[in-house]
């Protein structure tokens, strides 16, 4: 895979940036989407039942990055499904509340199957016996990949997830002084694959960007302000029961909040951890 990278420009040292723990990639994308749902997620904090579709990715992710633990030569397809089985009851054991998600042995079964089905189309994307985890090429060249179990987005996803990628880049180059060759997005629903190919222009432009998003955010904050916005990610909302354009009442603001939307703690994924600027 490192054929397909491109050589990094070097990277101006990285500029004073106020570090903002409150905006991450995940939840910016979440105010881009639906200022609503940024507000349930991060001000109300509302919990989300976990559904099939985001513990299967989950796992996924899981069982990829501990192929990589192997040595090159056994990141097999073999070696990868027989990780399923032990990475799902590790999780299992770890959230005791996924035994909830079926309501049949039948229903588990199948539902891994579906996750093997993803390990199989990711051996057809690429061959990790040739291709490091850590996606340093040798020539220090900074190749960022992340696996989606979902197919590839309809337009008005993509826009989120190219912002996304762009953000990680954004964060990559600050915190360590190098813009990244490449990121790539690899759909394992469908194999298709999103490259980019960010430059300094580019993550400069994204880097106004990200500030006026924050802007926005505070200012909603500031004005107890969110808006719905729906659109095809109601489908998988969890809130639809609480949010006026589906005829629901949101709870009242906590009146508890701090000051300053920069002293509220945003919950991260783990992917966000290393993308917070
Ligand atoms: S149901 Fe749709 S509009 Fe309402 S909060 Fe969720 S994503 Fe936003």
């Amino acid at each position: 895979m490192g054929n397909e990278t491109t050589a990094a420009a070097p990277a101006a040292p990285p500029d004073e940036l106020p570090r903002r723990r409150s905006l991450s990639p995940s939840r910016a994308g979440d105010f881009l989407t639906c200022p609503l749902l940024y507000r349930f997620r991060v001000i109300d904090r509302l919990p989300e039942p976990p559904s099939p579709v985001a513990v299967r990715g989950t796992l996924v992710h899981a069982v990829l990055e501990h192929l990589f633990d192997q040595p090159a030569r056994g990141r097999t397809p073999e070696q990868a499904h027989s990780l399923l089985a032990p990475e799902w009851e590790r999780l299992a054991a770890d959230e005791p509340e996924l035994a909830s998600l079926f309501g049949s042995d039948a229903e588990r079964v199948a539902w891994l199957a579906g996750a093997g089905e993803m390990l199989d189309r990711y051996f057809t994307l690429e061959d990790p016996r040739y291709i490091d985890r850590l996606d340093v090429a040798p020539g220090g060249e900074i190749r960022i990949v992340d696996y989606k179990t979902g197919t590839a987005p309809p337009e008005e996803f993509e826009a989120r997830a190219l912002f996304q990628m762009r953000f990680y880049a954004l964060a990559i180059w600050r915190s360590q002084g190098q813009v990244p060759a490449m990121l790539q997005l690899m759909y394992l629903g469908n194999g298709e694959i999103i490259r980019y190919w960010p430059d300094e222009a580019d993550l400069l432009a994204t880097e106004r960007k990200v500030e006026a998003l924050w802007r926005a955010i505070e200012r909603a904050y500031l004005q107890r302000d969110w808006r719905p916005r729906p659109g095809r990610i109601c489908e998988w909302c969890a809130h639809q029961a609480i949010c006026p354009a589906f005829g629901g009442t949101p709870p009242p603001v906590p009146d508890d909040l701090p000051d300053s939307l920069a002293d509220v703690a945003v919950p991260e994924t783990a992917q966000d951890a290393i993308a917070s600027i």
